[in-house]
């Protein structure tokens, strides 16, 4: 229990409150302007279906899902996947997420690089990430170093893959946006409420990545602090 408590737990609670902001500041984000319905008058799972149709996505089914999870696209089902509470909305911050989910749809269709990535490493650095730490753990109390190291390599593989997220989640809000505002989906001020939305929702990923970097961080201090 000694690594649990030391100082550089700190850098483990920082992360854990930086994640806390993120999600807060997302989800009081997504309830105000869940409140402001958009001008068209198209619900999200319509904006969905329109932008893919009009980028020339026919094999992309959008889909109802109940609450409690979160809207995603599967590439490997080809499902858009929106939640309950936004698949009928015609607010402007379901449409964003909505049209965040065609970023993604867009990213497979046109074999956009850091998610092609994803997809092939995505199990070992999941794997990596739930059992990096104990491994590494274990190596510092039993005193073995070549078995920290080993935990430390995979706990990387798991930061890696959050790092990854970055750049294919910036990435599909930027398509996002810009398919909203061309296609006038949503206009003016409508449009800058969906940029708010999808800002704080990728936030999220960088209080993660950033939370994930601490965390490793953390390990190399304990094992450099057990070899001194
Ligand atoms: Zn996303």
């Amino acid at each position: 229990m000694f690594y649990y408590y030391d100082w550089t737990y700190i850098l483990v609670l920082i992360g854990a409150a930086l994640s806390l902001w993120a999600s807060g500041n997302v989800n009081s984000a997504i309830a105000k302007y869940r409140k402001v319905g958009s001008q068209s008058g198209m619900t999200a799972s319509e904006a969905a279906r329109r932008i893919l149709r009009e980028n020339g996505i026919f094999d992309v089914t959008v889909k109802q899902i109940g609450q409690g999870a979160s809207d995603y696209y599967n590439p490997s089902t080809k499902e858009l996947c929106l939640l309950a509470p936004n698949y009928n909305s015609t607010s402007i911050a379901s449409i964003g997420i909505a049209a965040h989910e065609c970023g993604h749809a867009i990213q497979d269709a046109t074999d956009y690089a850091p998610l092609t990535i994803q997809r092939y490493i995505a199990p070992v650095c999941a794997f990596g990430s739930r059992t990096g730490f104990y491994v590494a753990i274990a190596g510092l109390i039993f005193g073995y170093q070549p078995l920290t190291n080993l935990g430390i390599i995979l706990f990387s593989l798991g930061v890696f893959i959050t790092i990854l997220l970055l750049p294919i989640e910036f990435d599909a809000s930027s398509r996002a946006l810009k398919i909203l505002q061309s296609k006038q989906i949503l206009t003016g001020e409508e449009l800058s409420g969906a940029r708010k939305v999808l800002t704080a929702a990728g936030l999220t990923y960088v209080a993660a990545a950033a939370s994930s970097i601490l965390s490793l961080l953390r390990l190399v201090l304990l094992s450099r602090s057990r070899n001194d």
